[in-house]
């Protein structure tokens, strides 16, 4: 017997496009806005981003320095609060949930990588891609053997033992991006990952996000002003001045990205 019903709670969010693919939205942010008052001023970081997020997708947001990437990746995952608007995961209002549930959400269905790493120094590769499982209530014995199989994936198996100072940045990342995969979460936000990276270990990290985005079918959110993102991601947002300016499929950017590779 096979199972065909689908509760009615799914279809609403099922939409199809040309290519009658299904495509399930797990972030959508609704004219979300954030002000930061700094003593008589106001600084508007976001002006009100309406964005709809596919579940398995690899999602680039472009901007510069300043533009507000970093504020709306701390609204979509849940470390701070708009000043307006509503950031919905998996079609829950963020901010109905209570202090226990947000914490479950921040545990559970979002993992989190930035530029300058944020492992703990004091812990091995291994505690620090085990730590989150542990916060989850798994015994030492399974976060162990899940962190060894994580490492293996990110090809620092035989690292396990180091501390992030024994270790270069670009094996400092992967620990991250283990880390961030630690309890299957459904999102991984990435906020510049490449940004403390030379060249070429950064297009190892991004080509390392792309497997997992694509092996493990979790959604990642990249912020970056890094143009070696485009050729990885399915999509990418533009953000200028806390506002999106544009949205483009990578079908419709690779022409463009031809000239961008040439800058590198
Ligand atoms: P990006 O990540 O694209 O570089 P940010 O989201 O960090 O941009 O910043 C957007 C704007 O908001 C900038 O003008 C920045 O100075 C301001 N900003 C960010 N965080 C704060 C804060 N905690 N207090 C005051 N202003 C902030
Ligand atoms: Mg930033």
């Amino acid at each position: 017997m096979t199972e065909t019903t689908t509760a009615p709670e799914d279809v609403a969010q099922v939409e199809h496009n040309e290519g009658d693919e299904e495509k399930r939205t797990v972030v959508r942010t609704q004219g979300v806005k954030k002000s930061y008052k700094m003593g008589d001023i106001e600084v508007h970081a976001l002006r009100g981003v309406d964005l709809e997020i596919y579940s398995g997708e690899y999602l680039s947001i472009m901007g510069p320095s300043g533009s507000g990437k970093s504020t709306f990746f701390n609204m979509v995952g849940g470390l701070d609060k708009p000043s307006e608007g509503k950031v919905y995961i998996d079609e829950v209002d963020v901010a109905q949930l209570d202090a226990y549930e947000l914490a479950w959400l921040r545990c559970r269905k979002i993992g989190y990588i930035f530029q300058s790493f944020n492992l703990i120094p004091v812990m091995t590769a291994l505690e620090n891609v085990t730590l989150p499982m542990v916060f989850a209530g798994l015994t030492s014995d399974e976060s162990r053997d899940k962190g060894m199989g994580l490492l293996q994936k990110v090809g620092l198996g035989e690292r396990h033992s180091h501390k992030p100072n024994e270790l270069s940045g670009g094996q400092q990342q992967r620990v991250a991006v283990a880390r961030a995969l630690a309890n299957d979460p459904a999102v991984v936000l990435a906020d510049e990952p490449t940004g403390n990276l030379d060249l070429r270990t950064g297009t190892e990290i991004i080509e390392l996000l792309r497997e997992m985005n694509e092996a493990q079918g979790v959604t990642v959110i990249s912020a970056t002003h890094d143009h070696k993102m485009l050729s990885v991601s399915d999509r990418v947002v533009w953000i200028k001045d806390g506002q999106k300016e544009r949205i483009a499929l990578r079908k419709d950017l690779e022409i463009e990205t031809v000239h961008v590779e040439g800058e590198d």
